[in-house]
């Protein structure tokens, strides 16, 4: 017994320290590590694309009249690193962090207001400012995009009932 405890003790002794002194020391992160993602709201288009493919709904997109209000909830965050991988404008990116602890409850989300356009038919919000200059800028200079520049500013609701007049042959009437 006393034999089998002293060779416990041996191969610890040998082993050497083998706990970190986090967090009295900070930790380093090797490269490629998948930290806390950041968003540069800058950038945001308010195009919802990372929220459609982030795994438990850490993102979240609200139109509240005049504005489309982004929100990403680190709580409830996995590091998975989807939403950086799919949005367009390279507005997410995972950096080296990873606490969480905070005593202020706002650290624990980020938030991005963004202006909305107004359809030019009916007048209603329907999309984000910045996201309708880029689908124009995108569609300038292309046949089909010159087309449908019109209908860009219009709202789902309005080109829906356009469309529906065009097909019954009713255009040039007024609509909504
Ligand atoms: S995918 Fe990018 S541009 Fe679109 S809402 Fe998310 S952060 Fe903004
Ligand atoms: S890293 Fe993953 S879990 Fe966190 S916000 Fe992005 S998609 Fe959602």
């Amino acid at each position: 017994m006393f034999i089998s405890k002293l060779k416990e003790a041996l191969i610890c002794l040998r082993a050497g320290r083998v706990t970190m002194p986090y967090p009295f020391v900070p930790l380093e992160t090797k490269d490629g590590f998948r930290g806390q993602p950041e968003v540069d709201g800058t950038r945001c288009l308010g195009c919802g694309t990372c929220a459609g493919v982030c795994p438990p709904r850490s993102i979240t997109l609200v139109d509240d009249g005049a504005s489309r209000v982004f929100k990403l909830d680190y709580s409830r965050c996995t590091y998975c690193a989807r939403c950086a991988d799919v949005c367009p404008e390279g507005a997410i990116r995972l950096n080296n962090r990873f606490e969480l602890a905070t005593g202020k409850k706002e650290d624990l989300s980020v938030t991005v207001s963004l202006k909305m356009a107004k359809c030019s038919s009916c007048g209603r919000f329907f999309t984000p400012e910045r996201l309708l200059k880029k689908t124009v800028e995108k569609l300038t200079g292309d046949e089909f995009g010159q087309q449908a520049q019109e209908w860009l500013f219009w709202c789902p609701e309005c080109r829906k009932t356009r469309l529906a007049k065009s097909l019954l042959g009713m255009e040039g009437t007024e609509h909504v």
